[in-house]
């Protein structure tokens, strides 16, 4: 059955009109979808997430291929579409809720084998970005973001756009751009390109348990004060308390207290939260 509106206009009173406030701009590209599935690897033994499956440009070439898929679409009227386009499919669950709502853990017994995939709104990307990288930590994440996003993502320490997103994401995983995606093969074409990456979480975590918080605390407070030093931001940040003298601590590490934040890799910050935090 054809999702309404999916292609052409449909009926009057199925056609959906996309919603700019849920980041809709959907992918007609058939190759660009083909490959970004390519990407995810997944196979007839694994359970695939798919965020935002929208009209379902993806998932149409996800569905039948592997072991079960898992929709969660927050658009009623598109969530109701899926399940009747696959009804017939018990492999194919939809889900009409908001992805931030869903802890991955609530989909599967073993999150940690879930493959992931999304073309996500462009509004909610660190959100979306950050909830699926909480632990237990799903095997693989395919995503189409803004291509902006990727490049802040990937940047070195010392750039300009090395931040807050670059090390919650690196510390933890390995990343990839796997492809850039022009503006043009969306609709209604949105006004910036976009670009997949594959995320990789390492495993085992480099973050331990007990480390999630306060690392997510340090970054946050260190990229909120990212013109400071490293040793006025470890004395006067308000969220950051720190048992003895944050000046030795840093040296202790190899790091001058002079230093930007700007300038610590992904792994330094996890360094310093293990210091902070009496870590071995
Ligand atoms: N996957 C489709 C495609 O590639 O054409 C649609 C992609 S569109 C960029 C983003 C989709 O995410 C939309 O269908 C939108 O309704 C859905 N969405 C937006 N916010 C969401 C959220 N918080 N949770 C789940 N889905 C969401």
């Amino acid at each position: 059955m054809k999702i309404p509106g999916s292609h052409g206009p449909g009926t009057g009173e199925e056609r959906h009109r996309p919603r700019r406030s849920l980041g809709q701009n959907f992918l007609v590209d058939r190759g660009i979808q083909r490959r970004i599935v390519e990407a995810l690897e997944a196979g007839p033994d694994d359970t695939v997430l798919e965020i935002g499956p929208g009209r379902g440009a993806l998932t149409d070439h996800l569905a039948g291929r592997v072991g079960r898929l898992v929709l969660v679409e927050l658009d009623r009227m598109l969530a109701g579409a899926l399940e009747q386009q696959y009804a017939q499919q018990p492999a194919v669950e939809v889900l009409q809720r908001d992805i931030l709502d869903v802890p991955l853990a609530a989909l599967t017994p073993d999150p940690r084998s879930l493959r992931v995939i999304g073309n996500i709104p462009y509004n909610v990307t660190t959100p979306i970005l950050f909830h699926v990288l909480e632990p237990p930590r799903p095997a693989v994440v395919v995503v189409m973001i803004q291509d902006e996003v990727a490049d802040r993502i990937l940047a070195e320490p010392g750039g300009k756009s090395y931040g807050a997103l670059s090390v919650g994401v690196r510390a933890v995983a390995r990343v990839e751009r796997v492809m850039r995606v022009p503006r043009g093969v969306f609709r209604p074409v949105p006004g910036v390109d976009s670009a997949v990456i594959r995320i990789t979480p390492l495993d085992p975590s480099p973050v331990l348990p007990g480390e999630e918080q306060p690392f997510r605390t340090l970054v946050r407070s260190c990229f909120q004060w990212r013109r400071k030093q490293l040793g006025t931001i470890l004395r006067d940040h308000p969220d950051l308390t720190l048992e003895g003298d944050g000046m030795e601590l840093l040296r202790g590490l190899g790091i001058d207290p002079r230093q930007r934040p700007e300038t610590l890799a992904p792994e330094l910050f996890l360094a310093l939260v293990r210091a902070m935090t009496g870590g071995a």
